[in-house]
């Protein structure tokens, strides 16, 4: 069931709200810069999130096919989402998952996780190795 969930970045200055249903599924990926942050996802259409605050705290990195917009707090470094286009989603935004403020430890330990093998532009297939994900 789709829920209304807060989120924020570590020292508050980003805030936003989505709806979601965490039964549905999360994901995470072994691509380079999901690697390196352990971003824990979930995928939102962009009608289906809001920023509340902090637009003006946003940096953006982007990188090789510059179509994702990592966007972190400029003030305390956290990436509390993504946003992006693809052609089957339209626009999306990527929820870091453990960036939610108002979901409890077992909500989030119950719900599903889809590894994907990102490294090798293979996001329909899991890695080898999930455990250091
Ligand atoms: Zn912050």
């Amino acid at each position: 069931m789709k829920k209304t969930y807060r989120g924020s970045c570590h020292c508050g200055a980003v805030r936003f709200e989505c709806q979601l249903d965490l039964a549905q599924g999360t994901s995470k990926c072994n691509c380079s810069i999901c690697s390196k942050g352990r971003f824990w996802k979930a995928i939102v259409k962009a009608d289906a999130f809001r920023l509340e605050q902090g637009a003006d705290c946003l940096a953006e990195y982007r990188f090789g096919r510059e179509n994702i917009h990592h966007l972190f707090c400029r003030r305390c470094g956290i990436k509390s989402f993504a946003r992006g286009h693809m052609d089957e989603l339209g626009d999306f935004y990527a929820i870091n998952v453990a960036c939610l403020d108002d979901v409890a430890d077992e909500e989030l330990a119950q719900a599903p996780v889809v590894y994907q093998d990102g490294r090798h532009d293979a996001w329909e297939r899991p890695p080898a190795q999930t455990r250091q994900l």
